[in-house]
């Protein structure tokens, strides 16, 4: 039941590649239409504590909602890690995310697990887990 987002091995892999390689938060934008990605785009994370925290650089989430507008792909969610956590959202994650219905996922120890920001979610009052659908 429910949605499950759509994603390609490949791009699976990177970014467990960028978490691991990472004693920071690594972030970036999940790009595509409806519940498919179709490409993961690595953003500085610019948060003055990245240890723990993730802010992705504004220019380049402008630049792809802008590049959404003319016709590219949709910014679906975002991605980012939890260098010493687990693949559940944080309370610092659940106090940041609006309930607009973007995907996130959240790398840890090796492995991704997929969530959606929800009113009313079932994780810390805004996120529903979300399976993920791994494709090629
Ligand atoms: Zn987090």
């Amino acid at each position: 039941m429910g949605i499950r987002l759509q994603i390609s091995r490949s791009l699976r892999e990177r970014i467990i590649a960028e978490a691991t390689a990472s004693l920071d938060e690594i972030c970036g934008l999940l790009l595509g239409e409806g519940a498919t990605v179709s490409d993961a785009v690595a953003c500085a994370n610019v948060h003055p504590t990245p240890a723990t925290h993730f802010e992705l650089d504004p220019t380049v989430l402008f630049h792809a909602l802008r590049t959404a507008r003319a016709g590219g792909p949709a910014v679906i969610g975002h991605y980012h890690s939890h260098p010493t956590g687990s693949t559940m959202p944080s309370t610092t994650d659940a106090a940041a995310a609006a309930a607009d219905g973007a995907f996130w996922i959240i790398a840890a120890d090796g492995g991704v697990a997929a969530w959606r920001a929800v009113r009313d979610g079932t994780v810390h009052g805004r996120f529903d887990p979300v399976a993920l659908a791994i494709a090629r």
